[in-house]
């Protein structure tokens, strides 16, 4: 068994890769899980596109609004230590667009996919609070349509996004999967960046198949925070 805590004590500079399972003990469905957000949808990835956007605003702000907001969401203990770590010696990239990293104090985090709590509008590109988008997604000053701030199907990622990202995993000696089954690329190909000595944790309650050397800490991951 991987003795996480003292791997993590010994290490210079920690990043965390993270996913859905991280904030599912927040309350947020594991939208890939098959009790997740995706379980009852008939074209998930086409209500999460670009294309429902442009073309179906009612139907994407409909979806949006009634699956993905979480506002009474607080952050875990999951979230809580890996700030503490991350901001004394490392980073946190993330594939949740709930905030919740940052919502527990991490200085130095990656929102991968975006932030569903920064929202903005299509037309003028000013920024506005998300309690006005779960009212409307109408933006009031100029009838624009709102979108929160994700990446989503048929759109590019952030490139400042990526470039943060590829420098937290080179500058790590300990890389910490979390949360996620790490099977969808891009981000699953951030791990080719690290480090050739780079050791790599995955912690998760299934065992992972990955395509490059790892050790498994097969195990509940807010029992494995809880106890650091
Ligand atoms: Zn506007």
């Amino acid at each position: 068994m991987v003795d996480l805590k003292a791997t993590l004590a010994d290490a210079k500079f920690v990043t965390f890769l993270t996913g859905a399972g991280v904030s599912t003990a927040s309350g947020i469905p594991d939208y890939r899980s098959k009790n997740g957000l995706y379980a009852n949808q008939q074209d998930p990835e086409y209500l999460l596109s670009t294309d429902n956007l442009q073309q179906h605003p009612a139907d994407f702000y409909d979806f949006v609004k009634s699956s993905m907001y979480y506002p009474e969401a607080k952050p875990n203990a999951i979230h809580e230590k890996m700030a503490a770590i991350s901001n004394e010696k490392g980073a946190i990239i993330t594939q949740n667009v709930d905030g919740l990293h940052t919502a527990a104090g991490a200085k130095h985090v990656v929102e991968f996919h975006g932030n569903l709590y920064h929202v903005y509008c299509q037309k003028c590109h000013a920024t506005v609070d998300y309690r006005q988008y779960l009212q409307s997604d109408r933006h009031a000053a100029d009838n624009g349509i709102l979108r929160p701030d994700i990446v989503l199907y048929g759109e590019a990622l952030s490139e400042q996004a990526i470039s943060q990202a590829v420098t937290a995993v080179s500058q790590a000696d300990l890389i910490v999967i979390c949360g996620t089954s790490f099977r969808v690329a891009p981000f699953s190909l951030l791990v080719n960046y690290a480090q050739n000595d780079a050791r790599v944790i995955a912690v998760n309650e299934e065992k992972l198949q990955l395509p490059f050397p790892f050790e498994m800490l097969q195990a509940d991951a807010l029992d494995v925070f809880q106890q650091l």
